[in-house]
C-alpha cells in the first residue's frame, strides 16, 4: 500500500512524551490521586505519552456526570437531532481519519496500512447508526380486549453504559460502543484498555468538536482491576458491553449481579478455519495465513486451528508456511511492514511459552517460532509468523487462545469428523471453511457453532451484520439492528380507549 501522506511526520507530531488527561463531563481532568501510567509504542517501547491512572472516585465522578447528562439536555435531543450529530463525528472521523489511524498504529502496532484500511468500517458504522437513531420503534400489538384497551411498546434508552475495551482496535472498538449509546440516547463512560489508552482520548476531542453534550461522552483511563472493575461493579450503572477476554468477561458478569444490570460480552475465540479437499488452493493459501497473523495473531476471530482435508494437507500446509516466511515484519509505522509487534513484553512471553509447549508436546515447526532481534527489533515484541504442522486436538496450542501469530494445522479425513472436532471447543466466535462444493458449504454453515462463518473469505465485518460470540466466546452482539436493542429498554404501555 502507498500512503499518501508522511505517517512518519504525524507521527512525530502527535506524541512527546507529555500527560494527555481523560475527558470526564466535558472536562479534561487528572486522576482525583494524580497518578499516571505511562503509553508506550510497542514496537520501540517509546513512551508516547502519560494518561491518568483512574481510581474508583473518578469513576464515580464519571457516573454522575453521565447520569446527570442522561437526565439533562440530551434527553430532549429528538432522534433527529441524534442522527445529524452522529453524522457530523463520522465527518470529523474523516477529516482526521490519518491521525486516528497512526494514533492507534503507534500505540498499540497495528501496521499502518491496516489501521488506514479500517476507514470504511469505522466510519460506515457511524454513519449506520446515525441511519438507526430515526428508525427506533415500538409496536402496536393486538391485545385479548379489541375496542376497549390499547397496547403498545415503547424503546427506551437503557441509560448510563459503561464500555470497556481491550487494546487491539481501539478505534473501531470505541466506536462500537459509542454510535449505539448514542444513536440510542444513552449516555457512556468508556474506559480503553491500560496498554491502548491514547486513541480513545483523541475521539473524545472529535466528540466535544461535533457538540456532543457534556458528560454524553466519557473517557476514563486506568487499570482493569480498579476502574474497569468499579464500572462493572456501580450500582448507577444500566449496562456494561465489553469485549476482551473470557476470564475477564466472568469478572464483569460477576460484577455486574449486584444491581442486575445488563451486560454484553465480546470474548476470546479458538475459531476453526476448514480447507475441504476441493478448496481453491492459491486463493485460500494467504486468507488462511491472514487469519491469523493479521495484526501478529492479536484478533479475537484469528483462524487459528487449521483443520486441512488429509489429501492436500501436506501441499496446503507447506504453502501456508512460505506465506508465513514472505512476509515482512517491522515497524507499524512504516507503510510496507505486513506484520508489527506484540503489544507488550509480558504478551510476548506469553506466545513464547505458547511456542515452546508446542514443540515439546510434539507438534512440527514448520516456520517461525523466534523472537526477533537486532537494532530495530530490540525496543519491540517481536515474534515471527509461526506454523505448527502434525498438531493434535489435546495440544495446549490447538486448545487455548494463543493471541499471537501461531497456527495449529491438522489433518482431517471425513466432514462428520471435522465438524466434530472444529465445535469440540469452549469457544464459539467465528469459523471459516474453503469449498467450491456450495451444498458442503450450507452443511457446514449449518452444523458449525460460531457467531459468524466465512465461506471461501475471511475476517469481513461490516455495520449492518451482526458479530458476537456463542458458547463462552459471550452474548449479545454488536453490528446490525439487533445491536440497538441492547442498549434499549422495552416498556409496556396500556390504555383505557371505552
Ligand atoms: P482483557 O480482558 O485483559 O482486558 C480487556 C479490558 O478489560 C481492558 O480494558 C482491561 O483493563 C479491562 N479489565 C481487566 N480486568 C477487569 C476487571 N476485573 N473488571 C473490569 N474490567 C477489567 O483483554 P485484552 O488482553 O485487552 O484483549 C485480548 C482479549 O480480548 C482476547 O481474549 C481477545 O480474544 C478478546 N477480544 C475479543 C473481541 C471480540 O469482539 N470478541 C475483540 C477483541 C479482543
Amino acid at each position: 500500500m502507498t500512503l499518501n501522506f508522511d505517517a512518519k511526520k504525524l507521527a512525530g507530531d502527535l506524541y512527546d512524551g507529555g500527560f494527555r488527561p481523560m475527558f470526564i463531563g466535558g472536562q479534561w481532568v487528572a486522576a482525583q490521586s494524580g497518578e499516571v501510567s505511562e503509553a508506550y509504542n510497542p514496537a520501540t517501547g517509546e513512551v508516547l505519552a502519560t494518561v491518568p491512572l483512574a481510581g474508583a472516585a473518578d469513576v464515580d465522578a464519571a457516573v454522575v456526570a453521565a447520569r446527570k447528562a442522561f437526565e439533562g439536555p440530551w434527553s430532549k435531543f429528538t432522534p433527529y437531532e441524534r442522527q445529524v450529530l452522529l453524522l457530523k463525528i463520522a465527518d470529523l472521523f474523516e477529516a482526521n481519519w490519518e491521525r486516528l489511524s497512526v494514533s492507534d498504529t503507534l500505540n498499540m502496532g497495528m501496521p499502518i496500512s491496516r489501521t488506514i484500511a479500517n476507514k470504511r468500517r469505522v466510519i460506515g458504522m457511524l454513519r449506520f447508526y446515525a441511519g438507526m437513531a430515526t428508525s427506533l420503534h415500538g409496536e402496536v400489538i393486538d391485545n385479548s380486549f379489541p375496542g376497549e384497551i390499547v397496547s403498545f411498546t415503547r424503546r427506551e434508552p437503557i441509560g448510563v453504559v459503561g464500555a470497556i475495551i481491550p487494546w487491539n482496535a481501539p478505534t473501531a472498538a470505541s466506536i462500537w460502543k459509542i454510535a449505539p449509546a448514542l444513536a440510542t440516547g444513552c449516555t457512556v463512560i468508556l474506559k480503553p484498555s491500560e496498554d491502548a489508552p491514547l486513541t480513545p482520548l483523541l475521539i473524545a476531542k472529535l466528540m466535544q468538536e461535533a457538540g456532543v453534550p457534556d458528560g454524553v461522552v466519557n473517557i476514563v483511563t486506568g487499570k482493569g482491576s480498579v476502574a474497569g472493575a468499579r464500572l462493572a461493579e456501580h450500582p448507577d450503572v444500566n449496562k456494561i458491553v465489553f469485549t476482551g477476554s473470557t476470564a475477564t468477561g466472568q469478572a464483569i458478569a460477576r460484577a455486574a449481579v449486584g444491581n442486575l444490570k445488563r451486560v454484553s460480552l465480546e470474548l476470546g475465540g479458538k475459531s476453526p478455519l476448514i480447507i475441504c479437499r476441493d478448496a481453491d488452493i492459491e486463493r485460500a493459501v494467504p486468507i488462511a495465513a491472514m487469519a491469523v497473523f493479521a495484526h501478529s495473531g492479536q484478533i479475537c476471530i484469528a483462524g487459528s486451528r487449521l483443520f486441512v482435508a488429509r489429501e492436500i494437507h501436506d501441499e496446503f500446509v507447506g504453502k501456508v508456511a512460505d506465506y508465513a516466511r514472505s512476509l515482512r515484519i517491522g515497524h507499524g509505522i512504516e507503510e510496507d511492514t505486513d506484520i508489527g509487534p506484540l503489544i507488550s513484553a509480558r504478551q510476548a512471553k506469553v506466545v513464547e511459552g505458547f511456542i515452546s509447549s508446542g514443540q515439546s508436546e510434539g507438534a512440527n515447526l514448520m516456520a517461525g517460532g523466534n523472537r526477533l532481534s537486532g537494532p530495530l527489533y530490540d525496543g519491540g515484541n517481536f515474534i515471527t509468523p509461526t506454523v505448527f504442522g502434525g498438531v493434535k486436538d489435546d495440544m495446549r496450542i490447538a486448545r487455548e487462545e494463543i493471541f499471537g501469530p501461531v497456527i495449529s494445522a491438522m489433518p482431517f479425513d471425513t466432514i462428520d469428523e471435522v465438524v466434530e472436532r472444529a465445535n469440540a471447543t469452549p469457544y464459539g466466535l467465528a469459523a471459516g471453511i474453503f469449498t467450491q462444493n456450495l451444498g458442503l458449504a450450507h452443511k457446514l454453515v449449518r452444523r458449525i457453532k460460531a457467531g459468524s462463518v466465512w465461506v471461501n473469505m475471511y475476517h469481513a465485518i461490516d455495520p449492518a451484520v451482526p458479530f458476537g460470540g456463542m458458547k463462552m466466546s459471550g452474548y449479545g452482539r454488536e453490528g446490525g439492528t439487533e445491536h440497538l436493542h441492547e442498549y434499549l429498554e422495552t416498556k409496556a404501555v396500556w390504555i383505557q380507549t371505552d
